[in-house]
């Protein structure tokens, strides 16, 4: 199994001067990589030393046309000459951001697009291609939304680890851990992980795809995957907390809200957050963090994604003056 390269993703934590306080740190997963997601990169370096192991030549990457990680994908798998078929919902009615991205690196005639009645379908859809071009002698394989697959485990586990070495080279250790989750699979990682070793943190997961009860019985899958590919076996999970996001709580709705947050976290903690994964985040933890009044060393994980901005920036919100 090629776990090696996830571990040595390594990404800086950094102090934020939120609410005037000196312990609220965030993570920058979000430097891990220009234009692969955060997330997307430590997954992907799991998955695919195995496609290479295997002589895959072709991998189908279901997702929306947005999606972070087709565009992640189309990146890390041409990078390792691997060709990519992207099964995309949509088309969209205007293509913009990450949409737009995607036609960098794949033709539109190469991307196949499932309509939202036929979505429910889509991943026998991409089955029945990929035993057709099996049949052609394609060596093909078949990436699930958000990469969630159980040869990611190990890329999502990783952060866990670099967390830890974090705290050991800062001096620091986190009572409460923020992060966002779209499948899911990183912060469910995050938990089997800590659970293994019997953390104390308290984690604050924002839910931002789906419904708690799916968080729930995507952790107790991840669970049973850390046990098989890493073995792994969590003790009793740590104190963990699920929330929707404050606004925009639909999975890639946004409002005036987020981007005004976007706007913030920019002009106060000069950093860029997308408006799907990192804004929603930022600012449930602010509102969590105030309202529950919580103490001690916090840290936000800043995952990436920034490049999905760039479908916004156009908005009327960033070219008025901040109130
Ligand atoms: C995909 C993604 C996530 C969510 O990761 P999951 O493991 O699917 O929960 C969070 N943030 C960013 C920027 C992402 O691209």
């Amino acid at each position: 199994m090629g776990t090696a390269e996830a571990f040595h993703l390594h990404s800086r934590i950094h102090r934020l001067r939120w609410f005037g306080r000196s312990d609220i740190w965030v993570k920058r997963d979000d430097e891990l990589s220009f234009g692969v997601s955060g997330t997307k990169l430590r997954k992907h370096a799991s998955v695919i030393p195995f496609l290479k192991q295997q002589g895959i030549g072709e991998v189908v990457v279901i997702g929306g046309a947005h999606s972070n990680n087709v565009l992640s994908a189309a990146q890390t798998l041409t990078e390792n000459n691997i060709r990519i078929t992207p099964f995309l919902l949509g088309p969209p009615h205007r293509k913009q951001g990450n949409a737009k991205l995607l036609s960098l690196f794949v033709d539109d005639n190469e991307i196949h697009w499932i309509s939202r009645s036929r979505w429910a379908d889509c991943a026998a859809l991409a089955n029945n291609y990929a035993e057709k071009r099996r049949s052609e002698g394609i060596k093909i394989f078949v990436l699930p939304e958000g990469a969630h697959h159980p040869l990611a485990v190990p890329g999502a586990l990783s952060l866990l680890v670099d967390i830890l070495r974090n705290e050991r080279e800062a001096g620091v250790r986190f009572d409460h851990i923020f992060i966002d989750a779209g499948t899911g699979m990183v912060a469910q990682s995050l938990l089997a992980g800590a659970a293994a070793l019997e953390r104390k943190t308290v984690f604050h997961i924002v839910v931002l795809a789906g419904l708690f009860e799916d968080f729930k019985s995507g952790l107790s899958q991840v669970i049973q995957y850390t046990g098989e590919v890493m073995q792994i076996f969590p003790v009793s999970l740590p104190d963990y907390h699920l929330y929707y996001p404050v606004t925009a709580r639909s999975f890639g709705s946004t409002n005036r809200t987020i981007l005004r947050e976007i706007q913030r976290i920019a002009r106060e903690d000069g950093i860029l957050a997308d408006p799907v994964y990192s804004a929603k985040l930022f600012l449930t933890a602010r509102q969590t963090i105030t309202d529950k009044r919580l103490e001690g060393n916090i840290l936000m994980i800043h995952s990436g994604g920034g490049l999905a901005l760039s479908g916004f920036l156009d908005h009327p919100v960033f070219h008025s003056t901040v109130e």
